[in-house]
């Protein structure tokens, strides 16, 4: 996961994630114990410090975002899904839970609404997937383009969160107010 990929060939070292952290720092990796929301310990210079040793974990090595995922494989999508860092949040499908998964970046919550993402996302939904949204600590399940088009229309973290509605995550207080971090 995370860090600058190799493009494919050794010697070829063409990053595609460019300074890009979003997949390790965003989600949860049970390999690391990094809980969601906590910049993995690993990263160095914008990119992962372990990369090639073998200490790194296999999640790590086999994980690719959409983004990267279709600019390696050289599918028709790799002009259509947007660069993680310009859209402000990243997805991937999840095949075990049948899912598309949407990571926003909480710094820049507004950003992927104004990208290609939504009209990615609506036709996951219609394609009959569900969609997982993590955006600010909250989890929204998506299942029809009306609700999608409600989350794209209207910010429902600051809603929910208007309401007193505590975060999904507790683990993203410490992204709110990094300096009360502990551990
Ligand atoms: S989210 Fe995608 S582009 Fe960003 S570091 Fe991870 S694999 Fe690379
Ligand atoms: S070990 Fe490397 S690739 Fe994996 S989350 Fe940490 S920095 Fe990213």
């Amino acid at each position: 996961m995370g860090q600058a990929k190799q493009k494919k060939q050794a010697g070829a070292r063409i990053s595609w994630c460019r300074t890009c952290t979003y997949c390790c720092v965003l989600p949860k990796i049970v390999a690391l114990d990094k809980p969601m929301y906590r910049r993995c310990k690993h990263i160095e210079n914008q990119g992962c410090g372990i990369f090639g040793q073998p200490e790194r974990p296999s999640a790590c090595i086999s994980y690719n975002c959409a983004y990267l995922s279709a600019r390696l494989a050289e599918s028709p999508d790799r002009n259509r899904i947007p660069h993680p860092l310009e859209a402000g949040a990243y997805f991937h499908r999840d095949p075990i839970e049948k899912a598309v998964v949407l990571f926003v970046d909480p710094d820049r919550p507004d950003l992927w609404k104004a990208s290609a993402i939504p009209d990615l996302m609506r036709n996951v939904v219609r394609g009959r997937e569900t969609l997982v949204i993590f955006d600010r600590g909250h989890q929204m399940t998506v299942t029809n383009v009306e609700q999608l088009d409600a989350i794209v229309t209207r910010d429902f973290v600051a809603f929910a969160e208007g309401q007193g509605r505590q975060p999904d995550f507790p683990e993203f207080r410490e992204w709110a107010q990094p300096d009360t971090e502990t551990t």
